[in-house]
């Protein structure tokens, strides 16, 4: 599945370093990133995200690859393992140019490398972006707004709509791991917003929000749909939406944030 992404023609290598790292809810954290290279770092749609590459457990510091250009991966896994960071794929919720810094908040579970990494990191502690582009793109003629997707899509979703202070009308479909996770958000009249929360260990992630948005009354046609969280969610919902509601096939953008039962590659 390859997502229709905007990137800016030019893209930098950055470095970074912690500031803080604040929980959001049981399920949820916020790292603040900053540092004088974020100037480098081209602000694009509401949804966008970037390579985060941070240190292995035990490596004293941290390697970025010297290339800007799509040989980077192919840098990084040529570097012996000791040396080699983590790369894991996050959504920028919050940029302050200002201040130099930026937010990007992570759904934690169980004790993969990104989450391991949310629960050990200090202020000081190095870590770098390299912009991964957006794909939030409602075409003009939308009249309504669908947003679905599970926690790792929580932080594109909130920031998608506090990018947009008068929304068409727009239903957003929100599934989080556990009930504890659920929280209140403000959002400007035309949002409806549905929180749906798995509580079990044994329901697949995704589930609940696909048989929501089968049930539910969609907003008003044209409608633009913006999708993504496990893969069988994003392909299911937009299936789902082209085949049995006609939403043509440009108006729904979606994309696979991670794949259950497989580690992301890098
Ligand atoms: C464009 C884009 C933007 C993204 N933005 C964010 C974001 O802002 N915040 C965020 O938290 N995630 C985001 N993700 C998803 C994130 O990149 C993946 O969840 C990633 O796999 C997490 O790495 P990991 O080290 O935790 O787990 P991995 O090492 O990749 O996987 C280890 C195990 O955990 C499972 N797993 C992976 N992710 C999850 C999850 N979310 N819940 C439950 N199990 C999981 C895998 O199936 C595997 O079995 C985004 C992905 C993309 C492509």
């Amino acid at each position: 599945m390859i997502p229709r992404v905007s990137l800016p023609w030019e893209r930098r290598m950055i470095t970074l370093e912690v500031r803080r790292c604040q929980p959001v809810s049981p399920g949820f954290a916020t790292v603040t990133l900053g540092g004088p290279d974020i100037r480098h770092l081209v602000p694009g749609g509401p949804d966008q995200a970037v390579r985060l590459f941070f240190p292995r457990e035990g490596q004293p510091e941290l390697r970025m690859p010297t290339v800007s250009n799509e040989a980077w991966m192919a840098q990084v896994l040529l570097m012996p393992k000791a040396a080699r960071p983590w790369v894991r794929n996050l959504t920028i919720r919050s940029l302050r140019p200002v201040e130099r810094e930026l937010d990007i908040e992570f759904a934690l579970h169980g004790d993969s490398p990104m989450t391991s990494w949310v629960r050990r990191v200090r202020p000081g502690d190095p870590a770098g972006i390299f912009d991964l582009g957006s794909m939030y793109r409602p075409p003009e003629h939308a009249r309504g707004r669908l947003l679905v997707g599970d926690e790792s899509a929580l932080p594109a979703i909130l920031s998608i709509l506090d990018s947009d202070p008068n929304p068409p009308p727009t239903d957003v479909f929100v599934e989080v791991a556990s009930a504890y996770d659920i929280r209140s958000v403000s959002t400007p009249p035309g949002v409806r917003m549905h929180w749906l929360s798995r509580d079990s260990e044994s329901l697949r992630p995704g589930v609940r929000a696909l048989e929501a948005v089968g049930d539910a009354e969609l907003p008003e046609a044209p409608l633009y749909a913006w999708v993504a969280g496990e893969t069988r969610l994003a392909t299911g919902v937009r299936r789902h939406l082209v085949n049995d509601r006609g939403v043509p096939k440009r108006d729904v953008s979606f994309y696979g944030y991670w794949r259950l039962g497989r580690s992301a590659p890098g």
